[in-house]
């Protein structure tokens, strides 16, 4: 650790410490943050805490247990965990961290090393005490606004929640997030600031708060030294302004093996995406992830070199080598329509964000037939209910005989969090609750001419027959996989799907 002393006078940095011997830790001579560090470092997170722990003599620490302290003192570098005692995680900030607290100087000042993560979350959470409190004692008149609303992006940014609400509700209004597809509250807010600060909200991203109807925008705010995009949608309702604000998602761009199909499903995916025409369906409730599932197909298909042409309502995400066409509906330009217009650019692949009307159902089945790939999601529940789905939309299933067609229903469940997972069902500061992140179930089903037949006979026992055939993994099937995997469990799995864990339950 220690380079040879003949270097000391180099400077401080290099007489006690050579950084080429530790990538891992941030360091101010190459720009690297402690971010970018993590964002970069093969090491997870855990490994390059211990490393720094060692390199600063201190231990490491798990907030697991620990509960709650409240300090005003706690600031973005060191967080007081107890009385006098410190968490730091970054090394390159302990020098003006240690500075700014001379007041422990009767008292010695104690440090312990936290990961980055554990820090910041803790931090955030004193934080969200502390303005709860202030928001209690009605000191809402001294509420610096733009301090408050900069908060709540930076809380759910940090708690890696995909949507920020303010809810008007009663008296108090409350101010929610979504993390993992599961509402937690933030904070309760008395009703006159909650509309002074969906009037900030609004005025950032410039709307009306007198507009009657419903309005989307954008909010662009600072989140770690970038700038972010954030869309917002603003609907009055009878107790004053709800927003919706949704955060960011990862800008990654995913492949088709981060889907994390079964064997058996990829291999029939790939097979259905291989075909030069066909008809691909999406299908699960809003949130269920289907989106990122046809943005891997698109990719992997322009990949290929085929022209695709996407029609979107809205674009979630730019995708490179892809026509992205914004769609309305009720518009000039809904899918119908647009659907006319992107034939004619002679495509070879064409996506349908969401089939919904008898119109578009047809032209996907026409240009189907006229030998193009079509990729669309409509909402079903499972595989076998997106055919009545498409009956309803006018598809007659003996139509599909001739065109390679396969239907693919997923939904997520919360995964265990890697960090308390050996001491189950405790949770973490990384999680809160046990889980953290999601992963996708799915079920997919080609439709193949024998299936067909026995379609519209509902008889469970003979599509069974042959959908274990085709080896076919219901979606039951496939959570109860990842049950014996350990990565989810059997509660979240019946929290998600419901009767449709016992396999045989697809009587829609
Ligand atoms: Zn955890």
């Amino acid at each position: 650790m220690l380079t040879d002393m003949h270097t000391a006078h180099d400077g401080i940095w290099a007489s006690v410490f050579d950084p080429t011997q530790h990538p891992w830790l941030p360091n101010p001579s190459t720009g690297l943050s402690l971010e970018n560090i993590l964002a970069l470092s093969p090491l997870n997170e855990t490994d390059v805490a211990q490393h720094i722990a060692r390199f600063l003599g201190l231990s490491l620490i798990s907030l697991a247990k620990t509960p709650m302290y409240h300090s005003s003192n706690s600031s973005k570098n060191g967080v007081f965990i107890a009385d006098n005692l410190m968490g730091i995680s970054d090394p390159t900030q302990l020098l003006s961290t240690l500075s700014k607290y001379h007041a422990f100087k009767e008292k010695p000042l104690r440090l312990v090393c936290l990961s980055h993560t554990e820090r910041l979350r803790f931090l955030y959470k004193q934080r969200s005490l502390s303005w709860q409190k202030r928001l209690d004692k009605k000191e809402t008149a001294l509420v610096n606004l733009p301090d408050l609303a900069r908060f709540c992006c930076d809380y759910a940014y940090h708690m890696r929640a995909s949507d920020l609400q303010l809810l008007p509700q009663g008296k108090h209004h409350r101010l929610t997030l979504r993390i993992d597809g599961i509402r937690q509250s933030l904070l309760s807010i008395p009703a006159a600031l909650s509309i002074r600060l969906a009037r900030h909200w609004l005025l950032q991203a410039q709307l009306s708060y007198t507009q009657k109807q419903p309005q989307d925008g954008t909010l662009s705010i600072l989140i770690n030294t970038h700038t972010k995009r954030l869309r917002l949608h603003a609907c009055p309702t009878d107790k004053g302004m709800s927003i919706s604000i949704r955060l960011p998602r990862s800008t990654q761009h995913y492949e088709l093996s981060d889907l994390q199909l079964e064997p058996t499903q990829r291999k029939q995916l790939m097979q259905s995406l291989s075909q030069s025409h066909g008809l691909i369906f999406v299908t699960g409730p809003t949130g269920s992830g289907k989106t990122q599932t046809l943005y891997c197909c698109l990719r992997h298909l322009a990949h290929e070199g085929r022209h695709v042409i996407s029609l979107e309502d809205p674009v979630e995400q730019e995708l490179p080598h892809i026509t992205q066409i914004p769609v309305r509906a009720n518009t000039d330009l809904g899918y119908a329509e647009a659907m006319t217009h992107a034939l004619r650019q002679d495509p070879d692949v064409i996506m349908i964000g969401e089939v919904r009307d008898r119109e578009t159902a047809a032209m996907a089945l026409q240009a189907a037939q006229t030998g193009h790939l079509v990729l669309a999601s409509c909402h079903s529940s499972h595989t076998l209910a997106t055919c009545d789905r498409l009956k309803q939309l006018g598809l007659d299933l003996r139509e599909l005989n001739h065109i390679p067609t396969t239907l693919l229903a997923q939904r997520l469940v919360r995964s265990y969090c890697t960090f308390c997972f050996k001491q189950k069902k405790q949770s973490c500061l990384h999680c809160d609750s046990g889980y953290q992140g999601r992963r996708a179930i799915f079920e997919c089903l080609p439709l193949s001419s024998s299936l067909i037949q026995v379609l519209s006979s509902h008889d469970m026992t003979q599509i069974n027959r042959i959908a274990k055939k085709q080896s076919v993994l219901w979606l039951g099937d496939h959570a109860k996989l990842l049950i014996q995997q350990r990565i989810t469990s059997l509660d979240e799995c019946q929290r998600v799907l419901g009767r449709l864990m016992e396999s045989n339950q697809h009587d829609s």
